[in-house]
């Protein structure tokens, strides 16, 4: 399983980073975790081309880690002609979420007229299995009406583990547990806030995690600031880790 960190900023893009997009790349099976506003440039950047892409795991709906869909499907519809089936898979009203925010930035292009069929499932109460991945879901603590997830992506027997957007919860250990390697938001330095973690609350559990690796994530403008002080591994777009 490799892992490119396409986009690991915040909302905000602070420090120039991409807002947030994973890669990962199977053997026979690429897909993207949450797909910011700023994703279609990341991925041009980053040379990767959508159309090889089969699948978008999405862990909220905040601009941030959804935004980017419309224009990725919209690039895949007019310039790179795709006709391979995309699955989008989400919390609850997945598709009425993504229809809305296509028909809001380009109306009259309808998600269900494209050149290629997009498929969408929603997370439900136990895992699900897409392609050769078994995802499971954990709602966490952010914004409610962002319906706001933790995932665990079990393939090739390696288990990828994603906070999402969230705030300290010791349910967060469990979603981590055994990890090859678990992707964590770390939002702020030492300010506590509701939704959104801090290195000073995961650095002081970090004793209570027992997955193989932990990698910072969604790292704003208090983290950037402190990354001298920062005793804990943090991703930057266009890391690439195997795991
Ligand atoms: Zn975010
Ligand atoms: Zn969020």
């Amino acid at each position: 399983m490799r892992i490119k960190f396409l986009g690991t900023g915040d909302a905000f893009c602070s420090g120039g980073r991409y807002q947030t997009c994973f890669l990962v790349e199977l053997n026979d099976y690429n897909f993207l975790i949450d797909c910011g506003a700023t994703s279609l440039l990341a991925l041009r950047s980053a040379g990767v081309d959508f159309n090889h892409i089969d699948a978008i795991v999405l862990s909220h709906f905040h601009g941030d880690h959804y935004g980017g869909i419309p224009f990725l499907l919209l690039q895949a519809n007019f310039v790179s002609s795709r006709s391979s089936p995309l699955k989008i898979f989400g919390p609850p009203g997945v598709a009425d979420r993504v229809g809305d925010l296509m028909e809001t930035l380009y109306p009259r292009v309808r998600v269900d007229q494209l050149s290629f069929a997009v498929d969408f499932d929603e997370y439900g109460d136990t895992g699900i299995r897409l392609g050769p991945l078994q995802v499971e879901s954990f709602p966490v603590i952010h914004v409610p009406e962002s319906l706001p997830h933790a995932v665990r992506i079990t393939a090739d027997n390696k288990v990828l583990a994603f906070s999402g957007d969230t705030g300290w919860s010791d349910h967060l250990l469990d979603v981590s547990r055994s990890a090859d390697l678990f992707i964590c938001e770390c939002n702020f330095y030492d300010t506590l806030a509701a939704s959104h973690l801090s290195y000073q609350t995961i650095k002081g559990a970090m004793n209570n995690f027992k997955c193989k690796r932990l990698i910072l994530n969604h790292l704003g403008p208090e983290m950037l600031q402190n990354l001298d002080k920062i005793e804990l591994e943090c991703s930057h777009d266009g890391l690439v880790l195997e795991v």
